[in-house]
């Protein structure tokens, strides 16, 4: 007889629980052959709101095409330090019109990539000040990619600040120490699937010690599933194990979790549609 394969269980939120996936990237071709479904089966978990994220023009276009068709999605538009060389002028306006549309709740991701490294630093620097400056501009919050990039994406958040928009240090790595200086330029920390991993110690000191009124969770999706899906696509739906291993980490419910993190990104990102 073959044997049954095993079902790995979501965790269940309580009635009348929901959570957001604050930063995703639906239009990867990853989810070509199953974009509905996985919205859906996100939406069906609890995770009704999920917030999907531009990386350049071509992206950002796409990012807010998904959000104009589906209700639980809102997108982000900016362009990552990944694509900091080929970005230019024009680039940039068209981001600022498609930055105009009511489906766009932010600016982002946006930020500077030490480990990658695909443009040289100065370049990723200069790009960075001028979007963090649009981002101003346009009155919206910023999302912001700090690979190994702390100490610079500080010094010229520092230069920029105040923020009355705020903003989000999405997938976040570094220490406590790193994440109350962000705090206190009033951006939110993000927590990403990887602190369910055994040797993520300091990133789930972080997440147990920064006050859950500061935190976001996410899911980086298709990168960067959780356990216990590491290895595999991940999907918004999954963000379910990271808030149940941030509630493990600071000895509350899921529940609790959730309805925090929601209540901050609703506030962050002024999220309107009732669901
Ligand atoms: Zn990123
Ligand atoms: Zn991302």
């Amino acid at each position: 007889m073959a044997k049954k394969k095993k079902k790995i269980k979501l965790p269940e939120l309580g009635p009348g629980s929901i959570l957001v996936d604050s930063h995703c990237h639906l239009d990867f071709p990853d989810y070509a052959a199953d974009q509905e479904e996985v919205i859906a089966a996100a939406v069906k978990a609890g995770v009704t709101r999920m917030i999907t994220i531009g990386i350049d023009y071509r992206t950002s276009a796409a990012a807010v095409a998904l959000a104009a068709e589906y209700e639980s999605v809102y997108a982000a538009v900016g362009i990552h330090p990944h694509h900091a060389a080929e970005m230019s002028d024009d680039d940039l306006s068209a981001i600022v019109g498609l930055a105009k549309s009511p489906e766009v709740v932010a600016y982002g991701e946006v930020g500077i990539d030490m480990v990658k490294n695909y443009a040289p630093l100065e370049v990723q620097k200069e790009k960075f000040s001028r979007q963090v400056a649009l981002a101003k501009e346009l009155e919206l919050p910023l999302i912001i990619h700090d690979r190994e990039a702390h100490a610079e994406i500080l010094a010229i958040l520092q230069k920029e600040a105040p923020f009355p928009a705020k903003g989000v240090i999405h997938c976040f790595s570094g220490n406590l120490d790193i994440a109350s200086r962000f705090m206190e330029l009033g951006f939110y920390i993000s927590i990403p699937g990887v602190v369910t991993f055994n040797k993520a110690e300091e990133l789930q000191e972080a997440a147990r010690r920064i006050p859950l009124e500061s935190l976001l969770v996410e899911t980086d999706a298709p990168f960067l599933a959780p356990v216990p899906r590491r290895g595999r696509r991940n999907e918004p739906a999954y963000v379910l194990y990271t808030a149940q291993k941030v509630a493990e980490l600071k000895g509350i419910t899921l529940d609790e979790v959730a309805g925090t993190t929601t209540a901050n990104v609703e506030k962050l990102f002024h999220l309107t549609k009732q669901l």
